[in-house]
């Protein structure tokens, strides 16, 4: 543990330092209550020895303060004083403190305090690390619920939820919004062919292609579901939405994943649709639909292509 002594006589801080090193904890000395405040505002010891009675404020004031500013994170104050009547004991326990030794100091007894408060620090050790993974655990999650684990696009959660939110931004500042389908053609003949785990390798290529295509800050490209790809385009017109959709068309295309299940190229290739609210919608959704009927007329016209709605 590293211990704090704060106690105006340098004689009491030494001894009580040498009980302290001589159960293996380092030592910090603070020479008033005032210090040891302005300290605690940027360290963490894992226990004080406070002396009581000291110039400018006394430890019972001293630990008010620290108590205010360390907030939930307790921590073990052992007070040292002469004064040992039941009302100075009262007013340092209630002032935040968690035991009280009397001085002169007998050093065995000390010890011994100190070692009655190794159990909260190691309880409180426990704690700090069970946080720690919590708030891992939590990020993991937070992760998992938006982005889809295969090819750590966005998912179709945060798809849906995406939209909503640029939906009500384009109506309120009266500003186009785009949605970009995206389909790989005879997908189905290439895990037939090749098998599911060359499959997956697939998508994850055609991600890392899509990825890279969507430049603006606002732009989300996400995995819509199986080799459904879908990209969020705020503040782009039919005419942008569009050349985006080629580009990523010329883009998967230019990878030349061989696809010998495919009837219309050689390689893998995608079918887009894109469509655009203009203030003719209702809500996000909406715009998917109509997207999905432009990718529709891709598919029919013969594939490997983008359709406009
Ligand atoms: P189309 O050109 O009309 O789009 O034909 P398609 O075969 O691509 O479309 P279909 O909807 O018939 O089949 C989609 C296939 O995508 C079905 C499934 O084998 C494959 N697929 C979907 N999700 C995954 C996945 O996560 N991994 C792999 N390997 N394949 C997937
Ligand atoms: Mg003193
Ligand atoms: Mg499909
Ligand atoms: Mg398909």
């Amino acid at each position: 543990m590293q211990v704090l002594i704060v106690d105006d006589s340098k004689v009491i801080r030494m001894l009580v330092a040498e009980c302290i090193t001589d159960l293996k904890h380092s030592v910090v000395h603070m020479e008033s209550g005032t210090e040891a405040v302005e300290y605690m505002k940027s360290n963490s010891p894992d226990l004080i020895m406070m002396d009581v009675e000291m110039p400018g404020i006394n430890g019972f004031e001293a630990t008010k303060q620290i108590r205010v500013i360390k907030g939930d994170d307790w921590f073990p104050i052992i007070f040292l004083s002469t004064k040992i009547d039941v009302n100075s004991y009262e007013e340092g326990i209630l002032a935040g403190g968690d035991a009280y030794l009397a001085k002169p100091i007998e050093p065995l007894r000390l010890q011994m305090q100190i070692k009655a408060m190794e159990r909260i620090y190691m309880t409180r050790q426990k704690l700090k690390a069970a946080q720690k993974d919590l708030l891992i655990i939590n990020e993991k999650y937070r992760r998992l619920s938006l982005f889809d684990e295969l090819t750590g696009l966005a998912n179709r959660r945060n798809f849906d939820q995406t939209l909503e939110r640029e939906f009500k931004l384009a109506k309120r500042d009266k500003k186009p919004l785009s949605v970009v389908l995206c389909d790989i053609d005879f997908f189905k003949n290439y895990n037939d062919t090749y098998g599911h785990q060359a499959g997956d390798d697939c998508l994850s290529k055609v991600a890392k292609a899509l990825s890279g295509v969507a430049s603006r800050p606002a732009d989300l490209a996400c995995r819509y579901g199986g080799e459904e790809f879908t990209f969020i385009l705020p503040n782009t017109d039919l005419k942008g939405a569009q050349q985006l959709a080629e580009k990523v068309r010329a883009v998967v295309s230019g990878l030349k994943v061989i696809h010998e299940g495919s009837t219309i190229s050689p390689y893998i290739s995608l079918s887009s649709g894109v469509a655009t609210y203009n203030g003719q919608f209702s809500d996000g959704e909406a715009i998917t639909k109509q997207a999905d009927m432009a990718l529709y007329q891709a598919k029919d016209k013969g594939r490997n292509r983008v359709e406009i709605s």
